[in-house]
């Protein structure tokens, strides 16, 4: 007889953690709290990483470049054979969003500690992601949900009906690339040949779409969390639009200044879409917000990096709940068990010059990181260790926690001003002068006001 979900719950006892960095240590925590064994991975450049010496194995799988280790898929899958592992947990980046990769794990008899390979495929493509989201009620940015064709005369009466200014967008993209925003009609074809061009290179598909583009919105999300047994919560939502060129670098939650009724029919369509895709694990679902309406653009079908300000105000340990999730447990926790206590932020702490935003790889001489009461820090790095120029620049998360969202700041003052990385370059200097913006203080910004701020100061 086929084992029913509840008997297979908690079918692996070792965990691959199929990246590396801050990521690798979280997870590798969150393994160990739940009794579970763990593998570590690493390219050549990541010998010498201290989460090797806390795994219960740790393997080389290939050379420094991502594309010959963390992306290389037959390596990670050999490596979990030889470790005996039940289960790869892939993090994010990488191939944390690749329905193949998932696919593959599965077909090798492991837990793949993530969705299924269709709700990748379909939250993929941000075409077919639309279409999933109009399904099931979730509010869309104004465009049509299918791909632009080739003729020049409906793409301009396309346009036309959205109205100017308009965005086009890589159905595959990801990472802030891939997106072009044409302000009027005399540029607009000129626009999609460089973004096709720039689709095919870069995602291998030269499928765009066309949206509204929205001037002054905010970036906000909601996190979800789902079971195998069709059970599915919100956590609450997060702010995330003090961007630079489309990356976050300031996280918090909850996202400012939204009445709860505005926000809690968007989250239980959240809730809605998971159920009808028979979504599983934790996700994102994120949305522009512009005068009092949200939009959605995309889902993240993977742990994000700004997981831990939602941990802070919801209580919840997002990656334990994951890796339970994984295991075919019900989920613990009923929609209303779910609070939201309290503020909090997240800093990215990138090596990286905080003029110029150029990477600084080279070795850290000295390292302090703050302590005290809602202050957490999650990293990878110590005194001596080397950045290496191969990989993302984020080298630590900075996360604090408060009753609301002023001490919250200033509570993230004291922990910046508490925090010394030499030997690198870091972009502390440049957070602790955020930190003390009037504008973002008072909450609200919109996703411009950063760019907008850098701008003036290097003009001053
Ligand atoms: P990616 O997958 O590359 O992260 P997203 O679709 O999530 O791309 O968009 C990233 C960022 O680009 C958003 O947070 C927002 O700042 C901007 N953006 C995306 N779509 C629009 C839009 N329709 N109007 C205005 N800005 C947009």
């Amino acid at each position: 007889m086929p084992e029913t979900l509840e008997q297979s719950a908690g079918r692996f006892d070792t965990v691959l953690i199929a990246n590396r960095g801050e990521i690798a240590v979280r997870i590798q925590r969150a393994c160990r709290e739940l009794g579970l064994k763990t593998v570590a991975i690493c390219s050549e450049a990541d010998r010498q990483a201290p989460y090797g010496k806390t795994a219960d194995s740790f393997l080389c799988i290939g050379p420094s470049t991502a594309a010959k280790s963390y992306l290389n898929q037959d390596a990670i899958l050999l490596a979990a054979r030889l470790a005996g592992a039940g289960a790869i947990h892939p993090g994010y980046g990488f191939l944390s969003e690749n329905a193949a990769f998932a696919d593959a794990v599965e077909k090798a008899g492991l837990v793949f500690i993530g969705p299924t390979a269709s709700s990748i495929a379909i939250m993929g493509d941000k075409i077919s992601a639309k279409r999933a989201m109009m399904a099931a009620g979730v509010p869309c940015v104004p465009g049509p949900d299918t791909a632009l064709p080739d003729d020049p005369a409906t793409i301009e009466r396309i346009a036309l009906e959205i109205g100017y200014p308009v965005i086009i967008k890589a159905a595959g993209g990801g990472g802030g690339r891939g997106m072009r925003v044409v302000p009027k009609a005399d540029v607009l074809h000129e626009a999609i040949a460089l973004t096709r061009e720039e689709a095919r290179k870069a995602f291998g598909s030269r499928s765009l779409y066309m949206e509204k583009f929205l001037e002054h919105p905010r970036h906000i999300e909601i996190q979800v969390i789902c079971d195998d047994h069709g059970n599915a919560v919100w956590l609450g939502h997060r702010d995330c639009s003090m961007q630079r060129r489309h990356q976050k670098v300031v996280e918090e939650a909850p996202a400012p200044g939204i009445a709860p009724d505005i926000i809690q029919p968007v989250g239980l369509a959240c809730v809605q879409a998971c159920l009808q895709i028979g979504y599983r694990g934790v996700g994102t679902f994120e949305f522009l917000y512009e005068d009092g309406a949200f939009y959605f653009i995309e889902m993240n079908t993977r742990l994000q990096v700004e997981h831990p300000v939602t941990e802070m105000t919801s209580g919840v340990d997002i990656v334990q709940a994951q890796i339970r999730a994984a295991q075919g447990h019900v989920l613990d926790l009923i929609q209303g068990d779910v609070t939201c206590e309290g503020h909090s932020f997240e800093c990215r702490i990138n090596a990286e010059d905080p003029g110029t935003f150029l990477p600084s790889a080279g070795v850290v001489t000295h390292l302090a990181l703050p302590e005290g009461p809602g202050i957490r820090v999650d990293t990878h790095i110590h005194a001596g260790y080397k950045v290496s120029p191969y990989y993302d620049s984020l080298i630590a998360k900075l996360i604090v926690h408060a009753p609301t969202r002023a001490e919250a700041m200033a509570r993230m003052r004291e922990a910046l001003a508490g925090t010394e990385i030499e030997g690198i370059s870091t972009n502390i200097s440049f957070l602790r002068a955020l930190f003390e913006d009037g504008p973002f203080a008072q909450g609200e910004t919109d996703i411009h006001y950063l760019e907008q701020w850098l701008k003036l100061r290097r003009a001053a």
